[in-house]
């Protein structure tokens, strides 16, 4: 099982043997559907501030099985979407949110030290690389200026020239950077897994293989019984099309990755990443990379979406899917063009309609939901537990006056996904036009007016997401 999950979950020395399944009736102070990194924060932070309270766990299969147990390991000192939602912040409750978000690697490296958690915690920052075509260069600082313009310092976000970049991260064509040191890596299943432990040993019991299969205000039902409680709180996320109405406002959208084998200290001396940072080669393809613990090069890249929000259940990666992988790493680290791949994998996340992440409190439905991180969920979802936990137990914090949790406190009435076909023709175009403008700009012939109309037509394409 550890291997159809992810390359990460083989490293672990325990066996994913389930834990007990729910086989009768209980009741609750909070119920959390799903152990993923969501549901298990929610619980950590609700015990830390609470220990008395009631929580138990519900998990279809193990914890961790879902996608914080596959991912890529960036912790994002960020939120999906928080452009935008800066533009429309003033100058105080920017710095305000400067200050959660930029402080999100560095809580939960805090965690992981104080629990002992063993997972390759490494805060080497994240090198934003235009790496492929001189058009990233010019689309990476006008980032950077907008960045800046909201609020952002030097200190946050720099340009790395290419002798600078070379410093860090050797690639073929280097057109420069944008740096930030607020992103760690980690190893996510060790720290999922052991995230699961130590909530256990604060008293909530985790039940696995017991899938939710009906939700109604205060009750949650499994194949054999069900849990009452007060509080009911789906952290199900990419898994969201399991369970009904939550599936009208998280879609299922796949991300893809594949790890080298062990790369010997030549190889690397030719790439860099020596101090646990992330990289990414900032196409509209969505790459993200980092050096693992046992220095194999780990690469993902956004993949697809089914019609109908049909959640992908198969992660053995097509050659297409493999192949274009090793296209982009190897476009990048030419070394690594032959490299041998030895793990293949990947899983779904959550997209909210508005491209960003949503946190709310639904006291007419006894409802208490964080999720639509889209790539951006690892660093989100501890957020995401410190203010469900806030909500929970009634408390107005810093954390429950964000812009992301939602005032109208109604879960129907988040944004919904359009009804297919147009989801899928929506989906399907956009990510058409980003294949063409990167196919496009790749291509060193491309002449100047289709290398414009490709930019032009991504972008657009891009606006029309949100
Ligand atoms: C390949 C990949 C790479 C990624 N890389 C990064 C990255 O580098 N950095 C980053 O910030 N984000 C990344 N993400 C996103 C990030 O991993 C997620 O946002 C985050 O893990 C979501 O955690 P979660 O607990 O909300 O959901 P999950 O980890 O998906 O947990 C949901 C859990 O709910 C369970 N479940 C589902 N349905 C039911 C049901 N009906 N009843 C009971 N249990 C149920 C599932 O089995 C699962 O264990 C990546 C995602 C993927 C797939």
């Amino acid at each position: 099982m550890k291997s159809q999950i992810s390359f990460w979950m083989t490293q672990l020395d325990e066996p994913l043997t389930p834990r007990a399944t729910l086989t009768s009736d209980i009741t609750a102070d909070v119920v959390i559907i799903g152990a993923g990194y969501t549901g298990l924060w929610t619980a950590y932070y609700l015990k830390q501030q609470s220990p008395d309270l009631k929580v138990v766990m519900v998990e279809a299969e193990v914890a961790g099985f879902g996608a914080s147990g596959r991912n890529g390991g960036w912790v994002i000192g960020g939120l999906l979407g928080e452009e935008r939602i800066l533009a429309k912040l003033g100058a105080d409750a920017r710095a305000d949110m400067h200050h959660i978000l930029q402080g999100l690697p560095d809580e939960v490296g805090r965690v992981i030290q104080k629990e002992n958690i063993a997972c390759d915690f490494r805060k080497g920052g994240v090198i934003y690389a235009a790496a492929r075509y001189p058009e990233q260069e010019k689309r990476m600082r006008s980032w950077l200026a907008n960045l800046h313009s909201l609020g952002y310092t030097e200190a946050d976000y720099y340009w790395l020239n290419p002798s600078e970049l070379a410093e860090q991260l050797i690639v073929d064509r280097a057109y420069g950077a944008v740096f930030s040191p607020n992103l760690a890596t980690i190893q996510p299943a060790k720290l999922v897994r052991a995230l699961a432990r130590v909530v256990e040993a604060l008293g909530v019991p985790i039940y696995e293989k017991s899938p939710v299969t009906d939700w109604q205000p205060g009750v949650v039902t499994t194949p054999q019984a069900k849990v009452t409680a007060d509080w009911v709180v789906p952290a199900i996320e990419g898994y969201a099309a399991t369970l009904a109405p939550f599936d009208r406002y998280q879609l299922p959208v796949q991300s893809l990755m594949i790890a080298t084998e062990p790369l010997s200290a030549s190889v690397w001396d030719q790439i860099g990443l020596n101090r646990g940072q992330a990289f990414s080669e900032s196409s509209r393809q969505v790459t993200y990379g980092q050096r693992s613990a046992d220095d194999r090069m780990i690469f993902g890249a956004r993949g697809g979406y089914q019609f109908g929000g049909k959640l992908r259940t198969d992660f053995h990666l097509t050659t297409a899917e493999t192949e274009l992988r090793q296209y982009l790493m190897g476009e990048m680290f030419p070394v690594l063009k032959k490299a041998n791949i030895t793990h293949r994998w990947g899983g779904n996340l959550g997209m909210a309609r508005r491209f960003m992440p949503h946190m709310l409190l639904d006291r007419q439905h006894q409802l208490a939901l964080s999720g639509g991180y889209g790539g951006e969920g690892v660093a989100a979802t501890n957020l995401g537990g410190r203010t469900l936990a806030d909500l929970i137990l009634g408390k107005q914090t810093n954390l429950t006056r964000q812009p992301w949790v939602r005032k109208e406190g109604s879960v129907y009435r988040l944004s919904r996904w359009e009804p297919e076909p147009l989801r899928w023709l929506g989906y399907n175009s956009i990510i058409r036009s980003f294949v063409h403008e990167d196919q496009t700009l790749a291509n060193p012939h491309a002449p100047a007016w289709r290398r414009k109309l490709a930019l032009a037509i991504a972008g657009k394409m891009e606006s029309l997401m949100c």
